[in-house]
This record gives structure tokens, sequence and C-alpha cells, in this order.
């Protein structure tokens, strides 16, 4: 399955002292999305949940992300079958709310001095959430470098696509399903290149995980693309790519 690009209505809440329109919704904005991206109150925070409420009922997005205390405020917001991008979320820090929905997936670095990389791991568990759910990226608790910003977008992408996520499906309806194992798993892959359009077809190696990410130039037109590459249980996968972009 290719995925395609999309444009989405994301609502971005901020964590806990940063400014408005800071590395990280510039990036999803500069990546084509329509970014909300509220001011919340730093000390009141029955205000500051008024606020992401009453924007996320404006936007109607696609996604939420939220960054730290501003992923407290996403788990502890009522929003439906919305899904979540949590970047390091402060749940033991703010709110009440301590597990998440299946459709959410949290980026986290094992660096981050702020807020530990095990209250995610704890929030997983907690959640029944397979593993895959948290993505260790990065290497502080800002996660504005290009690599965690990438994979940021492309975890919006893959969520706010509709499409559910290969393995909570494995996960959820696995129990009596004798064929699951029947299917063979994929050789190869295949990607659209966003600066040719040509259709390239990658080799799967399966050993390297579940959740892949490399640079690879495209053979036709030679641009790099990022290579996201998403394998389920069963070998099946799911790649998406994005042009490499030039960081200052
Ligand atoms: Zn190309």
């Amino acid at each position: 399955m290719v995925l395609k690009h999309k444009r989405l209505k994301i609502l971005f809440l901020h964590g806990w002292h940063s400014v408005v329109g800071g590395v990280k919704p510039t990036f999803l904005i500069e990546q084509g999305n329509e970014v909300l991206n509220p001011k919340l109150d730093d000390d009141d925070w029955d205000v500051a949940l008024a606020t992401a409420e009453a924007a996320m009922h404006t936007l109607q997005p696609d996604v939420i992300v939220g960054s730290s205390r501003g992923g407290a405020i996403a788990m502890n917001l009522d929003s439906g079958s919305i899904p979540l991008v949590l970047l390091c979320p402060a749940w033991k820090r703010w709110g009440n709310v301590d597990q998440v929905k299946p459709n959410t997936l949290i980026l986290h670095s094992r660096a981050d001095d702020v807020i530990p990389f095990e209250d995610s791991e704890d929030l997983i568990r907690r959640s029944k959430l397979h593993s895959d759910t948290l993505i260790e990226v990065g290497a502080d608790h800002r996660l504005a470098d290009p690599n965690s910003l990438s994979v940021m977008h492309w975890a919006c992408q893959l969520l706010g696509s509709g499409e559910p996520m290969i393995w909570l499906q494995e996960d959820s309806e696995n129990a009596g399903a004798p064929d699951r194992h029947s299917g063979a798993s994929q050789d190869d892959a295949s990607y659209i290149c966003d600066a040719c359009g040509e259709e390239i077809v990658i080799p799967l190696d399966l050993s390297e995980g579940s959740l892949q990410r490399y640079v690879e130039d495209c053979p036709v037109c030679c641009r790099a693309n990022i290579i996201y590459v998403q394998v389920d249980d069963d070998g099946q996968a799911r790649v998406w790519a994005e042009p490499e972009q030039d960081y200052e």
C-alpha cells in the first residue's frame, strides 16, 4: 500500500511555557498542513483545557498533536475518534487521564531529562497498546531536531490517513483466527517519489524491525527521499516517502 501525502487539519497543543508558532507547528505548516496552534494558559489548567477544547470544535482536526503538557491536555480532551500524536506527554504531572486510545502514536527520547521515557512506556502498558506505539526518537525533551520533526509529520500522516494501524488491527483481532499467518511475507514494496512521481520498488528487510526509517536517492530522478516502512506481524508492509529537506 502506498500512502499519499495528505493535507491535514492539525490541532497543535504546545508545552508549558512554550511559545505559539514554535519550530514544531511551523514545520507542520511548512509540510502543507492547516495547523491551529492556540495559546494555552500556562498557569490555569482548566482554562488551558477549555481553550484547547474550543479550538478542537472550531477546527474539527484530522489529528491532534500535543507536546509535553500539551500532550496531557490532548489526553484529557474528549476528542472521540480523532487520533493523537503525543510528544513526550507529561500525563503524570497534569490531568487525570492515564490511558490513551488505540489510534495514538507517542514520540519520546530516551535522553529526555524533563519527562522520563519510562512514563511513556508506562502509558503504553496501561493502555494495553502495542510497544511500537511508542517511537523512540530525538535526543532531548524538545524533539525539534530534523529527524524528530520528520517522524512527527509521518505519524500525523499515518494516523490522519484514516487507515487503522496495522499492528493494532492484528492485536485486537488475532484471537481465534488460525489463518492469519497463511499469507506470504512481502519481499518488496513501493512508494511514490514526491519529486518525479515515479513508483519506486524497494526491497524489504524484515529483520530491521517493524518501523523503519532511512534515506535513499530516487533511482529515477536522484532526489533524496526519506523512506518510512511499517511492517506487520505477517510481513505485510506499508511504505511512505517524503522528500529529504535541507535544514539549516
Ligand atoms: Zn524521483
